[in-house]
C-alpha cells in the first residue's frame, strides 16, 4: 500500500519521532506537502487526509493547480507555498494567489510582492533563502549578508518576514547532514537577537527531513516521500 493517505501518516509518524529524539514539541514542526508536478487529485486526496499546507515550484502551474482546486472544492481551505526561485516579471500572479513565497533573495522580489499584494488580503508571508552551503550557482542570499537584507524586506508593508530557508546541497553522509541545518539554527537565532519577530526555519526534504528537525525545522517541505517520484517528462 503507498496511496497518498498512507504516505503522509508514514511522514507524519516520522516527524513526530524525530521531534521526541530532540526534545522539541512535534506540534512545532509543520508539514508542507509539496505538490509540483502533480494533478490537482492529489493534492485533493492530501487535503481530505487532513494535509492543509501545499508547496508549487512553478508560477503557471501552481496558480493553474490552486484555480482547479477552489472552484471544484470550494470547502477545502487550503495553505499555498510559493517554494521555486522567483523571477521578478512572476510576482503578481505569486501575490495574487499563495500565501507564502519561501524564496526571497533580494529584496526587489520582496518589494514588488508587496506592490501587487492584493488590498484586503493580508501581508504575504517570506522567508529568506540562504545560500548556506556556498555554491556559486544556486540563489540565495550569502550568509553573511542576511541581516542586511532581513532590515530591507522588513520596510515593505504588505510583506511579512516569517523567517529563513534553505536547500543545502545534497549529501548522503548523515553526519555531514546536519552542518548546513545547524548554521542555518545559527543565522535564525542571530535574527531573533537583533529583534526580528521571525518564527519559521523552512529546511528539510524528503531525503534530509530528519536531521533538519533535529536541528531546529519548523516547515519540513516534502514531495516525493508523500506523492511519489516526479516525472519531468522532458520539461
Ligand atoms: C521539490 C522541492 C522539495 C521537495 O523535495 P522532495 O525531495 O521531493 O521531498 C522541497 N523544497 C523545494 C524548494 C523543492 O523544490
Amino acid at each position: 500500500m503507498s496511496s497518498i493517505t498512507d504516505s503522509l501518516k508514514c511522514i507524519k509518524q516520522q516527524i513526530v519521532q524525530a521531534a521526541a529524539q530532540c526534545d522539541r514539541n512535534p506540534d512545532k514542526v509543520r508539514l508542507l506537502a509539496v505538490s509540483k508536478t502533480k494533478p490537482a487529485a492529489s493534492v485533493i486526496e492530501a487535503a481530505d487526509a487532513g494535509q492543509r499546507a501545499f508547496g508549487e515550484n512553478y508560477e503557471q502551474e501552481g496558480v493553474e493547480k490552486i484555480r482547479i482546486i477552489r472552484s471544484l472544492r470550494p470547502d477545502l481551505k487550503l495553505e499555498w507555498h510559493f517554494i521555486g526561485p522567483v523571477q521578478s516579471n512572476k510576482t503578481r500572479p505569486i501575490a495574487e494567489n499563495f500565501d507564502w513565497v519561501h524564496a526571497v533573495d533580494r529584496e526587489r522580489i520582496a518589494k514588488r510582492l508587496s506592490d501587487q499584494r492584493p488590498e484586503g488580503m493580508q501581508p504575504i508571508n517570506i522567508c529568506l533563502q540562504v545560500n548556506i552551503s556556498g555554491e556559486v550557482s544556486k540563489s540565495g542570499v550569502a550568509p553573511e549578508d542576511v541581516l542586511a537584507l532581513a532590515r530591507a524586506v522588513s520596510a515593505y508593508p504588505n510583506v511579512k518576514l516569517r523567517g529563513l530557508m534553505a536547500i543545502p546541497e545534497p549529501e548522503t553522509d548523515p553526519v555531514k547532514q546536519h552542518e548546513p541545518f545547524k548554521a542555518m539554527k545559527a543565522l535564525f537565532n542571530q535574527l531573533q537577537e537583533n529583534g526580528f519577530d521571525v518564527d519559521t526555519l523552512s529546511m528539510g526534504m524528503s531525503a534530509d527531513m530528519v536531521p533538519a528537525i533535529q536541528e531546529g525545522a519548523t516547515i519540513v517541505r516534502i514531495g516525493t516521500a508523500i506523492f511519489g517520484a516526479r516525472d519531468y517528462g522532458g520539461k
